[in-house]
């Protein structure tokens, strides 16, 4: 039996680093927004052991892929004989803030359960995904979402959709511990009565905030910005060229812009293209969108031989 089932990047709206917490992780306010760019899981279900295999460079195999992690957890969790072999297709950028690695393992959660014919009860799915990492979770929920806690603590908020989104990144991974260093030696100084306002509204009416005031601030954004000019510069370039919002997505280096027109949206996807950086003109997937294409690929008895 075997399944190719899409497992889809993210991006934060917003992002506050509140402070450090006991237990050495910090404590984050986040909203996270489900994008339509995806890598792909082909999954075999087998009678050996659990392979994961991944053509990136950047992307490590055995017990240090999140996938492996996730597959060897489930196993353990419901005493599953078989195994699995899986490949990952790689489209995500690697460590570029679009939490490609998180989405992989939730997906991969959800495929071998299917495989191995198990049952996972909802609950048993969070508490899986939050073992794997603080924004897995979040990718076993899907949509627009309000992440608290370490992030991994998700409510589903009112859907931002967004048709022309322009994502870029100059090619450069920034570690997402590396940035939590840098805020720390800074002092971190969260401030989410702006995240408040516009999110109170929206939760209220039950209406997405317009999208001009959707972007309300990034942690990170300040310590990227000083340390990688060209990031500036992106963000800045993303908005002359008739971006409405332009946000930097968890630790970056991906940054985002959101366009109401088709034609500045090509222009700024040529601009970065030109300039050499990775790019892809996108689309938010609403959490309705995200379950039917994944359960439809979970069900797809055409992909199984
Ligand atoms: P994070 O904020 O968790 O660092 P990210 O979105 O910035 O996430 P990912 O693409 O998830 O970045 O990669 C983070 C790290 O996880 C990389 O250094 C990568 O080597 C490792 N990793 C482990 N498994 C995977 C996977 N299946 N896909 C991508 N990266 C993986």
């Amino acid at each position: 039996m075997r399944l190719r089932v899409p497992s889809f990047a993210k991006i934060n709206w917003m992002l506050e680093v509140l402070g450090a917490r006991p237990d050495g992780y910090h404590e984050v306010r986040t909203v996270l927004q489900t994008i339509d760019l995806t890598d792909v899981l082909d999954v075999e279900r087998t009678e050996g052991e659990i392979e994961v295999l991944c053509a990136h460079p950047d992307v490590p195999g055995g017990e240090a892929n999140l996938v492996f992690r996730a597959a060897h957890l489930l196993r353990r969790a419901k005493g599953v004989k078989a195994g699995a072999r899986i490949r990952i297709e790689k489209r995500i950028p690697v460590a570029a803030g679009l939490g490609g690695g998180s989405s992989n393992a939730a997906v991969a959660l959800l495929t071998l359960a299917r495989l191995w014919e198990v049952a996972l009860e909802v609950g048993e799915q969070l508490e899986l995904g939050c073992a794997l990492g603080s924004d897995v979770p979040f990718f076993l929920l899907g949509g627009t979402a309000l992440g608290i806690g370490r992030g991994d603590e998700v409510y589903p908020l009112p859907e931002v959709r967004a048709d022309l989104l322009v994502l870029a990144n100059p090619g450069f991974p920034i570690s997402t511990a590396w940035a939590y260093r840098q805020l720390t030696k800074r002092g971190i100084v969260g401030n989410i009565s702006v995240c408040s306002r516009v999110w109170y509204r929206a939760v209220r009416e039950g209406e997405p905030p317009p999208l001009s005031e959707i972007v309300v601030g990034n942690a990170f954004e300040g310590i990227v910005r000083e340390r990688h000019p060209e990031l500036a510069r992106g963000l800045d370039r993303m908005r002359e060229l008739g971006a409405v919002v332009v946000g930097l997505s968890g630790s970056g280096p991906t940054i985002f812009g959101v366009f109401e027109s088709e034609d500045p949206a090509i222009r700024a996807e040529v601009a970065f293209a030109t300039l050499g950086w990775w790019r892809a003109r996108t689309q938010t997937v609403s959490r309705r969108q995200y379950w039917e294409r994944l359960s439809a690929a979970l069900s797809d008895e055409a992909s199984r031989p």
